[in-house]
């Protein structure tokens, strides 16, 4: 067994990395220690949402009740609706057994409340790790300042530019969507007073509109989809306009309440939509992937960070089995066996929601669309949120150990 005198990286104190850092302590009883390049934790001003498949995790860690209270869990159903506000469909928001339902969070509460679970000690910011690199035994990690430090193992948890990659011989281009969104909260008490408090999507003219409550309710997220080749030539996020923004949705095609909404925010950023191809392999000896590191998805299915709490769960799992260090590159391939497929089919199946909900590709034919819609909403709720990442790291640990005695 793995105790807290093995030493394990973490590269990242993002969503995944905080999430990795409590999994991997509480159930692998490792001890960790997590580098992080900015001067403090924070977020974009935005929110997320934390699924059923996510918060099963949470609860198995016993971090689901504070993620529920900084949260803000809808009053029911979400909805699908076209420009002019008609429903297409409701959408699933919770899991089959109704145990778990969807909550919203404003991000920088979610790495607050996850970083309040880290032991101070054990987080290291202002450490950018330059290059990973196997030892033998184990893993140095260079920072750009040129100082190393040396560790049994790491795990890259560093986003779409992960550096931690390029130790395993992956080096995927991130691939363009044509589309940004604009971004951003509302404060609820701008709404009229009746705002449903769930979920909301408009879809028309190869654009979309999303907003969910956050924050006990104090405040909305919303994400606005529009096509662009703006991040082409540049940056691929930055300060924007409320006026354009509005301009994308203006117009007698667009149904009033959402105009409405719209007329309520402030402030905006816009921020490009990337993803990459599935990775071939996420890990090498004792050095391996998690969260967008490994699979950097599109929004379109809200399941970027709920993976990577998935991930942390799967991982710790496969390391508790360990029986010493030299156990751990095996519990990593076993880990990568289990996450990788997982994670490929939610990555396609993210561009999948996209081109539904902007019309694009084989769902130009609206009346096509709507039924995949509908269909969706079941299978997401038992093929997604349904989903026990810690039942099924254990059913395939048990298949592993048969098979390594047959
Ligand atoms: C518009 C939009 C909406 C979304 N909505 C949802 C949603 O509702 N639900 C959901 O589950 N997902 C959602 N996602 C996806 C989600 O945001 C990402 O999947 C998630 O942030 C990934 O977390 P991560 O910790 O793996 O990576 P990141 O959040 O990218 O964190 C990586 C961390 O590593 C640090 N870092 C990077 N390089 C280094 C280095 N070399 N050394 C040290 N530190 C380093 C970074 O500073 C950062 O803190 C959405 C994404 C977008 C764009």
């Amino acid at each position: 067994m793995l105790d807290s005198t093995t030493r394990i990286a973490i590269i990242g104190g993002g969503m995944g990395g905080l999430t990795a850092a409590i999994a991997l302590t509480r159930i692998a009883g490792v001890q960790v220690t997590v580098f992080e390049q900015a001067s403090t934790l924070g977020e974009v001003g935005a929110g997320v949402t934390v699924a059923p498949n996510a918060q099963r995790v949470l609860d198995q860690l016993g971090m689901l009740e504070p993620v529920k209270r900084a949260g803000a869990v809808p009053d029911g159903h979400g909805v699908y609706r076209d420009a002019m506000g008609n429903i297409v469909t409701d959408a699933a928001w919770e899991d089959s057994a109704r145990k778990y339902q969807n909550i919203g969070m404003y991000r920088p509460d979610l790495i607050e409340v996850l970083a309040r679970e880290v032991d101070p000690e054990s987080l290291r910011l202002g450490h950018r790790s330059a290059s990973v690199r196997t030892l033998d035994p184990g893993v140095r990690v260079e920072f750009e300042n040129g100082a190393h430090e040396d560790f049994d193992a790491v795990v890259g948890a560093d986003g779409i530019h992960s550096v931690v990659r390029k130790a395993i011989d992956q080096h995927p281009e991130p691939v363009y969507s044509g589309y940004i969104v604009y971004r951003g909260v509302v404060d609820a008490s701008r709404l009229p007073g009746d705002w449903p408090m769930i979920s909301q999507v408009w879809m028309g003219n190869s654009r979309h509109f999303m907003c969910y409550p956050l924050q006990q309710r104090r405040l909305f997220n919303f994400v606005a989809g529009v096509p662009s080749d703006r991040p082409l030539d540049g940056p691929w996020s930055g300060p924007a306009e409320v006026g354009e923004l509005a301009a994308e949705f203006a117009g007698d095609d667009w149904d009033p309440k959402l105009r409405r909404f719209i007329r309520a925010i402030e402030k905006t950023f816009w921020w490009g939509l990337f993803d990459h191809e599935p990775l071939t392999n996420w890990s090498r000896g004792p050095i391996t992937l998690l969260g967008d590191a490994g699979h950097t998805m599109l929004p379109h299915q809200g399941q970027g960070v709920n993976q990577a709490i998935e991930d942390s769960m799967a991982l710790a799992t496969f390391l508790r089995a360990a029986d010493d260090v030299s156990d751990i590159p095996e519990a990593f391939r076993r880990y990568t066996s289990v996450r990788m497929q997982r994670t490929a089919i939610l990555q396609h199946g993210s561009r999948r929601a996209g081109a539904m909900f902007d019309a694009q590709h084989e769902f130009t034919d609206l009346e096509k669309r709507d039924a995949d819609i509908r269909v969706g909403r079941d299978f997401r709720r038992s093929a997604v949120f349904d989903y026990d990442a810690l039942k099924v790291a254990e059913r395939a640990l048990n298949r592993f150990r048969r098979n390594s005695f047959a």
